[in-house]
């Protein structure tokens, strides 16, 4: 099943395919060469991002009286899985999309007039999530970057690793520890959301180093030095903030997948059709099975992952709890993505390797998908923890 033949979401069928239409009509302006250059010269895909933000769709999420478009995540998950059939990327979009839901449910008043509707009306890009640290990745409640009160002023003093965007975003999400837990056992307690505007903070008190990495993705290293933001940067409640986080994770899962299955059927395409193509011993190579089954067997993986994303996609729209439902359909997706990019680079032989096909960028583009934003050992911790009941293992 693709985007065109998903379940029923929320809003009409009819504007699902409105939504798909429209993410096509910029999709298809923007072709391999244009992903293959920017991942030659390490370009930021501006172009891209502006025509995406032009056709308001990174607004699919914000409700509609800030100037959104007021629809489901189901839609969230056609744009991203078509951005990526067609061989772009997702995430200058995708981290706008679940913060916008943090923000929606959590922010003031204030925070949302002025933000979502700046963002909607496209003025300013909040792109960027500066969460994960260099003593704590997976373990996220450890994170050490700390937060405190100065007259009417958060100052904020730690170091980020991977916030992705970072020097090309106006606003962004940052987490930071206001207070000592106060249960020692339970360090998610006393993390506090900030939303910051990179507009009204000092550049002299923040720094970024890129981390350069094995596709064309644009991370950084960042250092808060003593970063002044006004106090009405902080997201809902002090020390609440890692409850805000938990909230928007099975909205970014279910995104990811999303985004790991347009991976899929992009590889699915290319391998069938060059299958088809390929001529050796008098046959089309794919009329072998050595050939074909790979292919088959990647491809019912991915519909299996596609199943479980439309459940899990579903049941987040109808505000019923997805935890488990999200976390595998992550998994899943991540795992038949990989899986067909292997098939497919063995599908084209030595041409796989050749850059002119496409399929080592994508190849190395999709391989994300096994660490971040989550692993799969850490799905699996989940599923064994809170699906399955077992002890906690860690
Ligand atoms: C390209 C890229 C972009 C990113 N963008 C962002 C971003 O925008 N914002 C942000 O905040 N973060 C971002 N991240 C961070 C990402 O979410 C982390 O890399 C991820 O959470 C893992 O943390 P780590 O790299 O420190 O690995 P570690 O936490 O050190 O884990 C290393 C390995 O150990 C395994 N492991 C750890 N603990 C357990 C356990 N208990 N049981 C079983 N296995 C375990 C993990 O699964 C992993 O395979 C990005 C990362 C990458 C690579």
């Amino acid at each position: 099943m693709d985007a065109k033949t998903q379940p029923q979401s929320t809003a009409s069928a009819v504007t699902r395919e409105e939504v798909l239409q429209a993410t096509q009509a910029v999709t298809h302006r923007f072709d391999d060469e244009y992903f293959a250059k920017l991942d030659k010269e390490e370009g930021y895909p501006h172009d891209y991002i502006k025509a995406l933000m032009d056709a308001k769709l990174h607004t699919v999420m914000i409700p509609e009286e800030y100037g959104g478009m007021g629809l489901g995540l189901q839609e969230a998950c056609v744009i991203v899985e078509e951005m990526h059939r067609s061989g772009g990327v997702g995430s200058m979009i995708h981290g706008q999309m679940f913060m916008m839901g943090i923000l929606a449910r959590h922010g003031t008043d204030e925070q949302k007039r002025k933000i979502l509707e700046e963002v909607c009306a496209g003025r300013v890009r909040l792109q960027s999530f500066s969460l994960t640290e260099p003593n704590a990745g997976t373990d996220t409640a450890k994170l050490q970057t700390k937060a405190w009160k100065e007259g009417n002023e958060w100052v904020i003093k730690g170091q980020k690793l991977w916030t992705s965007r970072f020097d090309y975003t106006d606003a962004f999400m940052l987490f930071a520890r206001t207070s000592p837990p106060k249960d020692p056992a339970k360090p998610h307690q006393g993390i506090s959301a900030f939303l910051v505007d990179k507009r009204q903070v000092d550049p002299t008190q923040y720094s970024s180093r890129k981390i350069d990495v094995m596709f064309n993705h644009h991370t950084f290293e960042v250092f808060y030095d003593n970063m002044r933001v006004p106090e009405t940067s902080m997201i809902g409640e002090e020390g609440k903030g890692f409850r805000y986080l938990l909230d928007g994770l099975n909205a970014e899962r279910i995104i990811i997948a999303s985004e790991a299955i347009g991976d899929g059927r992009w590889f699915v395409d290319k391998a069938v059709n060059y299958a088809k193509e390929r001529v050796l011993f008098g046959k089309p190579i794919g009329a072998n099975q050595g050939v074909q089954f790979p292919i088959a067997k990647g491809y019912a993986h991915l519909e299996a992952a596609d199943a479980l994303r439309w459940k899990a996609a579903e049941k987040f729209d109808r505000n019923e709890p997805c935890g488990g439902d999200a976390n595998i359909a992550k998994m899943l997706a991540a795992d038949a993505s990989w899986e067909l990019a292997n098939v497919c680079m063995q599908t084209h032989g030595g041409f796989g390797l050749a850059r002119e096909y496409h399929i080592e960028r994508r190849f190395r583009d999709t391989r994300v998908f096994q660490i971040a934003p989550i692993s799969p050992n850490m799905v699996l911790n989940y599923v064994s923890q809170h699906v399955l009941g077992l002890p906690r293992s860690y």
